[in-house]
């Protein structure tokens, strides 16, 4: 066995060495081309290789790489704070930088404690969630997630966080449509915190659509807003998990812009950096932040490699360039461009229970009986055959969870970087048959 770092999955000798990215497109050692259905892990929401970016690095490395946030700030942080709060909705004012999306959402977390503190109650330190959700590995975040198989060696060490049902029409646990069915699934809230107290809660994270958990499930109209005014009748922070959906995955800058909802705090990742340089950040608005800045005046929290000048021009730079191109005028009509040759596939594969999501954030949930619903048996394996299939075809997907665990169901999300063109989607759709009919014959269907 040759040394390797170890971070591949199963460590399998097997997986291709990227040589080179450009735009939509990966290319191996061997020359092979892969078409970045995926963005990789969501994230290059630019495509590869754009010079803008590489030269903002470039430039910011020439003068300084690090500071210590402690003692110094820098052009680029101050920067990036400033176009932050303004392309956000609303007073989410205040930048907090990290290095990924669990640190953001892990400091939400903290964030929210210590705001009730600040304001003299103790008690509120529990954060409320729901099943069928990813909100990061670190500790404080995997408490967060709903998700059963990340969460199962570490149960003893977790806090019992998550609490209510995912807003997953395709499998309402109500056996309800929207929105007739009166948001049931949103108004556990309202029996969680009854039973536990509102006393003891701090805060409600979400994903606003749910992603490597549940392979982008899209809430109905009219959920987050009764998610968000039970929060506020009972005086618990609300906190939006938009690492997957931010920087415009979904058309607005925010997806909780969809539905005119403005968070108290955002965590943010992913799209943030592109892939370019490791950066995240929890955003916090004006008002989370008046008893901080009253009281202690510091945030329990950071690391030394928080605001990092050179992570930050990256994310200054990709601010600029979706500014520049008007990358997220284009979402929506590449989204619905996307999603109607999906539909299509969908009529040609009978494995494909549903097609969902929102802006450039799409999922397939594969089924053995459409009728039904009923899933693959788990020892099939079928997404990591599906992923795996697209990988051998060059066409890169993102593996994620279905089902009401989390766990018992397949899916795929598909979301290209935002740069993506029409003609690139129709060969996106054309690897992707390509790899359902290989997935068939392996299966013998
Ligand atoms: N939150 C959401 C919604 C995510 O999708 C992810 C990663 O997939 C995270 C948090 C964790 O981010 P990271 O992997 O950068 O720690």
């Amino acid at each position: 066995m040759r040394p390797s770092y170890l971070i591949k999955p199963a460590l399998d000798e097997s997986y291709p060495e990227i040589d080179y990215g450009k735009g939509t497109y990966l290319f191996d050692k061997d020359g092979k081309k892969y078409l970045d259905a995926a963005s990789g892990a969501v994230t290059a929401n630019i495509g590869h290789g754009v010079p803008e970016i590489i030269l903002a690095m470039h430039e910011q490395s020439k003068r300084v790489s690090f500071v210590y946030r402690s003692q110094f700030t820098s052009e680029a942080a101050e920067k990036l704070a400033e176009k932050l709060s303004d392309s956000l909705p609303g007073d989410l004012n205040w930048s907090f930088f990290v290095n990924s999306g669990s640190e953001a959402t892990e400091t939400a977390l903290k964030i929210a404690i210590q705001y009730w503190q600040e304001k003299g109650v103790k008690s509120k330190t529990k954060i409320l969630s729901r099943w069928v959700s990813y909100h990061g590995i670190t500790l404080g975040a995997l408490s967060m997630s709903g998700h059963p198989g990340r969460r199962a060696r570490f149960v003893p060490l977790l806090e019992e966080f998550p609490t209510i049902s995912p807003p997953y029409c395709y499998r309402c646990p109500y056996q309800k449509s929207a929105p007739d069915c009166g948001y049931l699934c949103a108004k556990e809230l309202e029996g969680a915190i009854k039973r536990i107290g509102a006393d003891h809660i701090a805060a409600f994270i979400a994903e606003p659509v749910i992603g490597a958990a549940g392979g982008a499930i899209s809430p109905p109209e009219g959920y987050y807003e009764t998610i968000k005014k039970i929060c506020d009748d009972n005086n618990i922070l609300f906190i939006a998990d938009e690492v997957m959906t931010g920087f415009g995955r979904t058309g607005p800058m925010l997806a909780m812009e969809h539905w005119n909802v403005i968070p108290d705090i955002v965590a943010l990742g992913k799209g943030m950096g592109a892939g370019y340089a490791p950066i995240a950040a929890t955003v916090v608005s004006d008002h989370v932040m008046e008893p901080i800045l009253k009281g202690s005046k510091v945030i329990m929290s950071g690391h030394t490699l928080s605001a990092n000048p050179q992570s930050c021009a990256a994310a200054l730079a990709v601010l600029q360039y979706l500014e520049d191109n008007q990358i997220l005028n284009d979402v929506e009509s590449k989204s619905v461009y996307l999603k109607n040759r999906l539909d299509q596939v969908k009529n040609k594969f009978s494995f494909i229970g549903d097609v969902r999501g929102k802006g450039l954030l799409l999922g397939l949930e594969f089924v053995k009986l459409p009728a039904s619903k009923i899933p693959f048996d788990q020892s099939v394996k079928l997404t990591e055959l599906v992923v795996k299939t697209g990988r051998e075809h060059g066409i890169l997907l993102y593996p994620a969870g279905a089902g009401l665990d989390g766990l018992s169901g397949d899916a795929v999300i598909i979301a290209p970087p935002l740069t993506i063109t029409k003609r690139e989607i129709d060969e996106l759709i054309a690897l992707l048959k390509t790899t359902f009919i290989e997935v068939y014959k392996t299966l013998g269907l």
